[in-house]
């Protein structure tokens, strides 16, 4: 329970001072550019044990996180999920190490971080050492920050909204994103069609599944729909900012690609194409929503906070 309280003074903490800092904000000051408003989506990658020679010292570290990477039953998101491979990347990206996840190089890299954050430097995935990087990768997503309190922005405006073409739509779809946001999103996967084999090779990957959502809509896909339940979707979704892109990353056979089953989520998490999203999205202005692989935001301009 303490880390959870912990967890808990951080959050809020940290989210206090970052609506400090949007509060700060004369209204009509120009809008910033992208990332001035983002110190560092995400920690730099440095790696520490880049050679993946193994580390001895970490055997037995390894091999429980060798069970657990697939074993381990926890409820990171308050939903019951088995298994730590979803996150895989997230994490490697936090500890800055590309190693294979149950190797002894990436719990020593892992043992590091935890040391770094004054946390049992054991090198094992756990549910305490996960639940800080949640945190920190929670808070980097501007939109988290400004509706914690309950409050929820406006639908964007027409008139930042801009259509995508139809082949940057998911199977051709329609899309609607922020101009801004959607300039971005192509510098995006230009590189990654650029950097990556894969991408290069199959145009579905990183067509836009979903952007845009005005209020109504979801509103309207709850009611019929019946499955909000606490989902955003109901109440507030970051689709209406038109910030938020669902993206393709591939899906596991049989699976929608926006399945949040542990089966589609912990496929999605081994391609290549969200491996180079985790590794570069943030060139790009680009975070991810840990919980759903195809989930990104972009945070290069700033969401109007609560008045
Ligand atoms: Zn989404």
């Amino acid at each position: 329970m303490k880390w959870l309280l912990l967890a808990a003074v951080v959050f809020s903490l940290a989210t206090l001072a970052t609506r400090d800092l949007w509060r700060a904000r004369p209204e009509n000051a120009p809008v910033p550019r992208p990332f001035e408003i983002m110190a560092s989506p995400l920690a730099p990658l440095e790696p520490r044990s880049e050679s993946c020679a193994p580390d001895n010292a970490f055997d037995a570290a390894a091999r429980d996180n060798a069970t657990s990477y697939s074993g381990l039953a926890w409820a990171p998101f308050r939903v019951p999920e088995q298994g730590w491979d979803a996150y895989a990347a997230l994490i490697g990206r936090e500890i800055g190490s590309t190693c294979p996840p149950a190797s002894s190089a990436f719990a020593s890299a892992l043992a590091a971080w935890q040391k770094d954050n004054r946390l049992n430097p054991d090198g094992r995935v756990d549910a305490n050492t996960v639940e800080k990087m949640r945190v920190a990768w929670t808070i980097k997503r501007p939109f988290v920050v400004v509706t914690r309190d309950g409050y929820c922005p406006p639908g964007a405006e027409p008139s930042v909204l801009a259509d995508a073409q139809t082949s940057e739509g998911y199977r051709g779809k329609q899309v609607q994103v922020r101009a801004d946001a959607l300039a971005a999103y192509r510098r995006m996967r230009e590189a990654a069609q650029r950097e990556l084999p894969a991408a290069a090779a199959d145009g579905n990957l990183l067509t836009i599944i979903s952007g845009y959502r005005s209020p109504e809509h979801d509103a309207e896909r709850c009611q019929v729909e019946q499955n909000c339940g606490t989902a955003a979707r109901a109440n507030c979704s970051a689709h209406r900012t038109g910030f938020a892109f669902d993206l393709y990353v591939g899906n596991a056979p049989g699976f929608d690609p926006t399945s949040s089953t542990d089966i589609n989520r912990s496929f999605q998490a081994g391609t290549p194409v969200y491996q180079w999203l985790v590794l570069n999205a943030d060139r790009f202005g680009f975070m991810n929503y840990a919980y759903e692989p195809w989930h990104w935001e972009w945070t290069g301009a700033p969401i109007a906070a609560a008045p």
